[in-house]
């Protein structure tokens, strides 16, 4: 069984609905545009409201990724692509109605329910790549210290959500890493032992990699352990299914081997 990408109709045109969209799937779609780095804008569309315009006849001189953030460069400028809950994109194919449709002289790049924004400046003056959990440059002693730094009663749910410490994890990796370290969504980051503290950080980085690795080959879901699952399969008993942290977010684990520190 694999999880590529399904296919649906709607208004009789097949398009793929694309999930799962934290940081590792990010890293995967400026692979999969690589190809229009360098290239020439030459024609612009879609409902979104900032003014695209001003990308016509622009060539990209540069696609990162941050977190959870797809960034095009351009020359002063870049624009932020945040895909949401349900954002999705196309390359070289379309479906209707997108937030921001890019023309080439060969090919197009669609992005669709996303948020959009275009930013003065550079790339690296507003970004801090350090605390990007996929980036050659993560600092894992940084992730450490802001973790050491919160006195509130904090949950490790939510802890591990601030992408301030750490850029691109989301839902599924949070807890996917919190089953693999035996520790309770609910625990305080104050109540975890310093061990705990680095494991958190250091699977914030390994999971992720797995995650970018698995899902490149189609076949991110059947690793899942926790998220979505009936079943622990360490204790085999069922899984609690409920929702944590503030906001509050939908969370599985088991209530017998993922211990609480409070
Ligand atoms: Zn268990």
């Amino acid at each position: 069984m694999t999880d590529k990408p399904e296919h649906i109709f709607c208004f009789s045109k097949p398009y793929i609905i694309v999930r799962e969209m934290e940081g590792p799937s990010i890293v995967i779609l400026k692979e999969e545009a690589k190809a229009f780095t360098g290239k020439k804008i030459t024609g612009i569309s879609g409902n979104t409201k900032v003014e695209k315009e001003r990308l016509l006849n622009q060539k990209i001189t540069g696609l990162k990724s941050w977190g959870k953030h797809f960034i095009v460069c351009f020359d002063n400028f870049f624009v932020r692509i945040h895909f949401l809950m349900y954002g999705s994109y196309r390359i070289n194919e379309r479906k209707e109605n997108p937030r921001l449709s890019l023309k080439f002289q060969k090919g197009e790049f669609n992005f669709y329910n996303c948020s959009i924004k275009i930013v003065d400046g550079d790339f690296y003056s507003e970004y801090d790549e350090e605390v990007d959990v996929m980036s050659d440059i993560w600092n894992e002693k940084k992730a450490l210290r802001s973790l050491k730094k919160i006195t509130k009663k904090r949950q490790v749910c939510d802890a591990l959500l601030d992408q301030s410490i750490f850029a691109g994890v989301g839902n599924i990796i949070k807890n996917e890493i919190l089953y693999r370290i035996k520790i309770h969504p609910e625990s305080f980051v104050t109540s975890l032992p310093s061990k705990k503290l680095k494991e958190v950080v250091q699977q914030a980085r390994l999971y992720s990699f797995d995650f970018y690795r698995w899902k490149k080959k189609y076949e991110l879901k059947k690793h899942w352990l926790a998220y979505k699952q009936k079943t622990c399969l360490r204790c085999n008993i069922p899984f609690v299914r409920t929702y944590c942290g503030n906001p509050s977010r939908l969370t599985f684990y088991c209530s017998n081997c993922q211990k609480l520190y409070r």
